[in-house]
């Protein structure tokens, strides 16, 4: 199999032939038809995280298609059949034992792996999962769309579930995760109000073009005050200015795994009820009620693609804004 490898920090992830590894009971060995590339990945690949396995393959949007099954598994034994459509998501294993994973708060679990972190990712021709962490993913939506959705839209959608139901929806940063989860909101009545860094007349422009109804610079405050706001953009800044666009009451939910400190400011920011929360990781659960919605609107996702071999292109032009939507990488076929 090819994998482009994250070695040591500093360094571009090089493209490198790799054995297929052996599965365990449980395994899967899947045959990568696309994966995202996630700004997760560029923070473990600049060290901004750093439990990182090395060498790493990086990877949490997976999808790809079943070619084996561990030995002594079947049909009747497994839950995927061979051929079968599969997606991958960041988190790839749990303990099942700890205080979180046995209260249904499993994307907290004290001895969590994660899929492109601590396991191998789908940066690869073929990559092995834990078929208990797979899920099938929307007939409507193809392989390439259906990347982005496997932690742009899963944790996006956690994030906005922890939001609350507000209607008037504040979206901070308006990347991938902002342009899928804009759809959900918008096919469950909410108004989306985004915002981008100042001067991005393009992000806005491309906001409003999904349905936002006003789309502006951070710093600016909306027509309305939200009723909650998402934050996706890993900068600390914008905790203060979410709160003060921010009506009585509103819930600011961070959705990154990483961001820059948040800079001290006046209670009276915070009073009148308005709360701050963080997103962390997803459950199982979470995935199969953003999968089964994303089906059913259907989620369309804007996929900037780039062949495998091209993976530190991608994840340049994410760091630098270059794109509208998510990036896909697209394996070679035949793989070798
Ligand atoms: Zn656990
Ligand atoms: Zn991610």
């Amino acid at each position: 199999m090819k994998a482009m490898v994250f070695e040591k920090c500093g360094l571009p992830l090089k493209l490198v032939s790799l054995p297929i590894p052996p599965l365990k009971p449980g395994q899967l060995l899947l045959k990568v038809s696309a994966c995202g590339v996630c700004r997760t990945d560029l923070h473990i690949i600049e060290g901004d995280l750093k439990e990182a396995k090395l060498p790493l393959v990086p990877g949490h949007e997976i999808v790809g298609r079943v070619e084996a099954l561990a030995a002594g598994e079947d049909h009747k034994t497994s839950p995927f059949r061979i051929g079968e459509r599969v997606g991958v998501p960041w988190l790839g294993q749990t303990c099942a034992d700890c205080r979180f994973c046995l209260s249904e708060r499993e994307n907290l679990c004290d001895h969590p792996k994660f899929t492109g972190y601590n396991l191998d990712g789908g940066y690869a021709t073929h990559t092995v999962a834990d078929r208990n962490y797979c899920f099938r993913l929307p007939d409507a939506i193809s392989d390439q769309e259906a990347a982005p959705l496997l932690c742009a839209g899963l944790i996006g959608w956690r994030t906005l579930k922890l939001a609350g139901e507000g209607k008037r929806l504040g979206i901070y940063g308006f990347g991938a995760a902002a342009h899928i989860i804009t759809q959900v909101a918008l096919f469950q009545g909410r108004e989306v109000y985004a915002f981008t860094r100042p001067g991005d007349l393009s992000g806005q422009d491309y906001a409003r073009s999904l349905g936002a109804i006003w789309a502006g610079n951070c710093d600016q405050m909306p027509p309305q005050k939200l009723d909650a706001a998402l934050i996706f953009a890993p900068a600390g800044e914008l905790v203060p200015l979410a709160l003060k666009a921010s009506e009585k009451g509103a819930s600011i939910v961070c959705g990154g795994i990483h961001m820059s400190d948040i800079p001290s400011f006046p209670y009276a920011a915070l009073w009148q009820e308005r709360s701050i929360k963080s997103v962390a990781n997803l459950t199982r659960q979470d995935a199969v009620e953003f999968l089964e919605i994303a089906g059913r609107i259907p989620v369309r996702a804007k996929v900037n693609l780039y062949p495998l071999n091209e993976a530190n292109q991608a994840l340049s032009d994410l760091k630098h804004g270059r794109f509208h939507g998510a990036a896909v990488l697209t394996m070679p076929d035949p793989s070798p």
